[in-house]
C-alpha cells in the first residue's frame, strides 16, 4: 500500500520542484532522495559513474533484479511560478522543473517502495533498485551509467514519464551526437588589413552552408541542428580570432549517427580549409537509440490497465481548464501519440475533456520517434519499458511554462504516484511470471541479433557540463 509514504514522496517532490537545478549539480535533489531511501532501509551508493549526483539505491538480494529509473534535472529559462496559469517567473529562480522529472524520480522511488513491500511480505528473493539518474536534459547521465556497466546486472528496468496522457510509451528514438566546433583564425583590422586577418566567423557560416546542402543528402529521419555558440565578438571591424558553434546530429541508429557526425566533421574541416582557419572537435554528448521491448511493454500495459487512471475531482478539472485555455486546441490535435490505437476517441477526449481521464490503448510498434533520450542506452543493456503517465491538462507539451506552472498541483501528484503504483504492478507481474523475464531478454538478444552495446561516449570522455 502506498498510502502510508504519500505525505513523504509529495515532500520529496515539492522539493524538487522549489530547488531546480541543472544536469550533474542536482545536489539537493539527489540528497533529499538518497537520504529518504537510506532511512527507509536501502543501501545508497552515490556518484554512480563519477556522475557526482547519480545514484543508486538497493534492498533485498538475489534474482529477479529489477531497475526503476529516475530523473531529477531541471530547465533554464521556465521559472515559472506555481498554479499561475499565465507566464510569470518564480522569484529568485533561473530554471524551472519543465519535464516533470521532480515527479519522474519520486515516482520511482514510489515503485520501489512498493516492490520492496511486496518482496518483504512473500519473504522472497529478488532485488528492487532505484536509480537516481543525473542530467537527462542535456548531460546523459544514464549513458554514462550504462557504459560504465552499472545496469548489467540488471534483469527489468522500468521508467516513467509525466505526459499529457496515460499510456504505454512504444516505438524507438533517435541516436544523437552533441559536440562543440571550435574555429581560430587571426584577428586583423577588417578595414585596414583585411588581408592579414582569417576568420573563425567565416569558418562557422561555411560550415553551416554547407551541412545545409548535405540535408539533401541523408535519410529522412536524420536530424542536424546547430547554434552558433560564439560569434566571436560584437566588433564588425575586428576579424573574428575565434568562433565556435554547437551541432546536434541524430540519426535512427548509432551507426547510422556516427556515420552522419563523421560527414558532419568533413563539412567543418572542409570550412577550415577554405578560410584557413583551425578546428577543434570537441565531443559533448552521446545517446542510443531505444531498443523497443514488446514484453516487457505488454506487462507495463496489464499493470496499467489494472491500476487504471486516476480520478480527478471537479476541482482539478476546473484546475486543468485555465491552463488548457492557454494553448491553441489545433496545436493540441496535431501532436497525438503515434501508436494510439483509437485516434477518433482521442480526439474526442481532447475536444470534451479538460485533461487526460481514461487509459490510452496503443500498440506495439518499431516506428522512431524524433528525438532523442537517455533510456536508450539502458534499453540497449536490459529489457526497458516506459509508461507515460498524465500530470497536466490538455494543451501545452513538456518544456512549456505550463507544466512548470502545474507541477505541484493535486493533477501532477495523482499522476506521481499512479507511476508508482503502476511500475511496482508490472515489477510484481514479472515475479510472478518469470517467463516474460526470459521472453523480455530473448527479444533484446534477438533485436540486437549479436551486436553489442558500444556507448556513443568515447572512454576518457567523462561526466561533465559546459557553461549555461
Ligand atoms: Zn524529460
Amino acid at each position: 500500500m502506498l498510502e502510508r509514504y504519500i505525505d513523504d514522496l509529495i515532500a520529496l517532490a515539492e522539493y524538487a520542484w522549489s530547488h531546480p537545478e541543472p544536469g550533474f549539480r542536482e545536489h539537493e535533489c539527489s540528497r533529499s532522495q538518497a537520504d529518504y531511501l537510506r532511512e527507509q532501509g536501502f543501501a545508497v551508493t552515490e556518484n554512480v559513474a563519477d556522475t557526482v549526483t547519480g545514484y543508486m539505491a538497493e534492498w533485498g538480494h538475489g534474482r529477479p533484479v529489477i531497475a526503476f529509473l529516475g530523473e531529477f534535472d531541471a530547465l533554464y529559462g521556465l521559472e515559472q511560478r506555481a498554479d499561475c496559469a499565465e507566464p510569470s517567473p518564480e522569484p529568485g529562480q533561473r530554471m524551472g522543473q519543465g519535464c516533470g522529472h521532480h515527479l519522474l524520480g519520486v515516482g520511482a522511488i514510489a515503485a520501489g517502495l512498493l516492490l520492496r513491500d511486496i518482496l518483504k511480505e512473500r519473504k522472497r528473493p529478488g532485488t528492487v533498485r532505484v536509480y537516481g539518474c543525473p542530467a537527462e536534459e542535456s548531460g546523459s547521465g544514464k549513458a554514462y551509467m550504462a557504459r560504465d556497466g552499472w545496469f548489467d546486472d540488471c534483469d527489468a528496468a522500468l521508467t516513467w514519464h509525466p505526459a499529457n496522457f496515460h499510456m504505454v510509451a512504444r516505438g524507438s528514438s533517435q541516436s544523437c551526437i552533441q559536440c562543440y566546433f571550435r574555429f581560430r583564425g587571426t584577428a586583423a583590422h577588417a578595414a585596414g588589413a583585411p588581408h592579414l586577418g582569417r576568420s573563425a566567423l567565416d569558418a562557422v557560416e561555411l560550415m553551416n552552408v554547407g551541412v545545409n546542402y548535405l540535408r539533401e543528402h541523408m535519410e529522412d529521419t536524420d536530424r542536424v541542428h546547430y547554434a552558433v555558440t560564439d560569434p566571436g565578438g560584437a566588433s564588425p571591424n575586428v576579424v573574428q580570432a575565434y568562433a565556435e558553434s554547437k551541432y546536434l546530429i541524430r540519426s535512427t541508429t548509432n551507426p547510422k549517427c556516427e556515420a552522419l557526425y563523421e560527414r558532419v566533421k568533413n563539412v567543418a574541416r572542409g570550412a577550415a580549409l577554405m578560410t584557413d582557419t583551425g578546428v577543434e572537435i570537441v565531443f559533448d554528448e552521446g545517446l542510443s537509440n531505444t531498443v523497443p521491448n514488446n514484453a516487457l511493454e505488454a506487462a507495463l500495459d496489464r499493470a496499467f490497465r489494472e491500476v487504471g487512471a486516476p480520478e480527478y475531482t471537479e476541482a482539478d478539472r476546473a484546475y486543468a481548464a485555465r491552463f488548457k485555455a492557454t494553448f491553441p486546441l489545433e496545436g493540441q490535435l496535431t501532436d497525438l501519440p503515434a501508436a494510439a490505437l483509437d485516434r477518433r476517441g482521442l480526439i474526442d477526449n481532447i475536444r470534451q475533456s479538460e485533461l487526460c481521464d481514461r487509459y490510452v490503448e496503443t500498440v506495439p510498434t518499431d516506428r522512431c520517434e524524433m528525438g532523442s533520450t537517455d533510456v536508450g542506452d539502458v534499453s540497449w543493456v536490459v529489457p526497458t519499458a516506459t509508461a507515460n503517465v498524465n500530470c497536466y491538462s490538455y494543451g501545452a507539451g513538456c518544456h512549456s511554462w505550463q507544466w512548470v506552472a502545474q507541477g505541484k498541483s493535486d493533477i501532477a501528484m495523482k499522476g506521481m504516484l499512479t507511476a508508482g503504483r503502476v511500475l511496482a504492478r508490472a515489477a510484481e507481474l514479472l515475479l510472478d511470471e518469470p517467463d516474460i523475464l526470459k521472453q523480455a531478454r530473448d527479444e533484446l538478444d534477438a533485436r540486437l541479433g549479436g551486436e553489442k552495446y558500444k556507448s556513443l561516449i568515447p572512454k576518457e570522455v567523462k561526466p561533465h557540463w559546459f557553461d549555461d
